[in-house]
């Protein structure tokens, strides 16, 4: 990879309980030069869940004082709750010229598309609606009402996937995992992402041509 061009910008979405975390995470671990971006968030932690690892955790009120400063590349509420992925961090990240990966949803990825062009979008489906139910259910972190609150929000993010580039069904944890890093590996294939290193090789041939 060369390190003259500028990080690619994957969004991933996904209705919630789909697994898209734990699969860009997995991912993250196992493609190199790729991270995941660590968004803001008002809500609270949750068990299990650190500040500056999982997410950011702020107060409402600061999260305010971070959209009043146009400090986000995009924000959004999501179930009550304020989420957003700060521009500075993206920017510092992409410059340097490593790969990054917003896990966000429907709403923020519009928002990054609209503002950040050559954005790679992919969608994750879970396989049908009864099976993102049933793993809503076995989550069991959420109450009846905030599961048939996701549900509902999950029949209108489902419509969206033709906003995307790239759909994958998280069928199982390593196939959608082996999907996913697919799309990163032919992304940086393109000849937007390749041009430099191809260049730089085509160069050694006129030097050795030149002899
Ligand atoms: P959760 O509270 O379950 O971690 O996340 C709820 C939803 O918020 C998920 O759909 C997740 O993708 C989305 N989300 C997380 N971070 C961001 C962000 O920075 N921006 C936006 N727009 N959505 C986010």
């Amino acid at each position: 990879m060369s390190g003259d061009r500028a990080g690619l910008l994957f969004v991933v979405s996904a209705p919630s309980g789909t697994g898209k975390t734990t699969v860009v995470e997995r991912l993250v671990q196992i493609v190199p030069e790729l991270a995941m971006s660590r968004s803001y968030t008002s809500r609270p932690a949750r068990a299990g869940e650190s500040d500056g690892v999982d997410y950011n955790f702020v107060f409402r009120s600061r999260f305010e004082e971070l959209i009043a400063a146009d400090e986000f590349l995009e924000w959004a509420e999501v179930f009550g709750n304020l989420y957003g992925t700060c521009a500075a961090d993206v920017e510092r990240h992409l410059a340097s010229g490593r790969d990054l990966v917003l896990v966000i949803d429907v709403q923020g990825a519009r928002l990054v598309r609209e503002r950040c062009a050559g954005t790679v979008g992919v969608f994750v489906m879970p396989p049908s609606f009864t099976i993102l139910e049933q793993r809503l259910r076995g989550r069991s972190k959420d109450s009846e009402a905030a599961i048939q609150r996701r549900l509902q929000t999950a029949r209108d993010e489902v419509a969206a996937f033709a906003e995307y580039d790239y759909m994958v069904v998280n069928d199982a944890l390593d196939a959608c995992v082996d999907r996913l890093r697919a799309i990163v590996l032919a992304e940086r294939a393109r000849l937007r992402s390749a041009r430099a290193d191809a260049e730089s090789i085509v160069k050694t041939f006129r030097q050795e041509g030149s002899r």
